[in-house]
C-alpha cells in the first residue's frame, strides 16, 4: 500500500468517514494544508500517549484522577451515570449539575455482545458503595439500548439497597445526550424521576 492509501486507510477509521470523505480528507492535507498535517499527527500522537482513564470515574483524563473527581467542593450524595465522556461533557455543560460521574464504556448490547462486565458495571457497584452517594442518576442515552442499560441498572442498585432516578422524557427518543441540547437536559434533570 503507498503512504496515501495508508493515510487514507487511517481517516476511514474515524466514525462517519467513508472512502470519499477520506481521501477527500487526506488530498486537502496534502495539497493544502501541510503543517495541518504535521500538527494533527503530533496532536494525535500526544493524545493517545498520554491521555488515560480517571481512576473513579473513568473519563479520560491526563492524570490519576480528572478536575471533576479532584474537586472537593461538587456534591458527593449525587452520581450521574453516562454512557461516554461526550455525554459526561454535555451533561457537564448544562451547569445544572453539582454532583459526581461514573462514565461507562458505552451501553449493554446483547445482540452485540456486550455484557455488564464489558461496560464498567462492576467498577460502577463498587464506586456507589463508598456509603456517600445516596442518589445515582441514570443518565443513560434514550435509545433502546440506554433505556435497558438504565434498567438493569436500576435493578442492581436497588437489590443494594441504592436509590436510582432516571432523566425525566422530555428528551427525544433514540438520543445521544451529547446531540440533545442543553436546556433539554437540564430540564430533564431537575424532572427525574425515581425508577
Ligand atoms: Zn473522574
Amino acid at each position: 500500500m503507498s503512504a496515501l492509501e495508508q493515510l487514507i486507510e487511517a481517516l476511514r477509521r474515524l466514525p462517519g468517514i467513508g472512502q470519499k470523505s477520506a481521501q477527500r480528507m487526506a488530498y486537502h492535507l496534502l495539497q493544502h494544508d501541510r503543517a495541518g498535517a504535521q500538527q494533527l499527527a503530533q496532536a494525535l500522537q500526544h493524545a493517545s500517549a498520554v491521555v488515560g482513564h480517571c481512576q473513579r470515574c473513568h473519563t479520560f483524563s491526563e492524570h490519576a484522577l480528572c478536575p471533576i473527581c479532584s474537586n472537593a467542593a461538587r456534591d458527593a450524595r449525587l452520581l450521574c451515570v453516562v454512557e461516554s465522556p461526550a455525554d459526561q461533557a454535555a451533561m457537564e455543560r448544562t451547569g445544572s449539575y453539582a454532583g459526581y460521574y461514573f462514565v461507562l464504556q458505552g451501553r449493554l448490547s446483547p445482540l452485540d455482545g456486550v455484557r455488564p462486565q464489558d461496560i464498567g458495571v462492576r467498577e460502577l457497584l463498587e464506586r456507589v458503595s463508598d456509603g456517600v452517594v445516596d442518589e445515582v442518576i441514570l443518565a443513560t442515552s434514550f435509545t433502546a439500548e440506554g433505556e435497558a442499560t438504565a434498567h438493569v441498572l436500576a435493578e442492581l442498585l436497588k437489590n443494594r439497597g441504592l436509590r436510582s432516578t432516571r432523566l425525566a422524557r422530555g428528551v427525544p427518543v433514540g438520543s445521544e445526550l451529547e446531540y440533545v441540547d442543553l436546556g433539554t437536559i437540564a430540564h430533564a434533570l431537575v424532572d427525574r424521576r425515581a425508577t
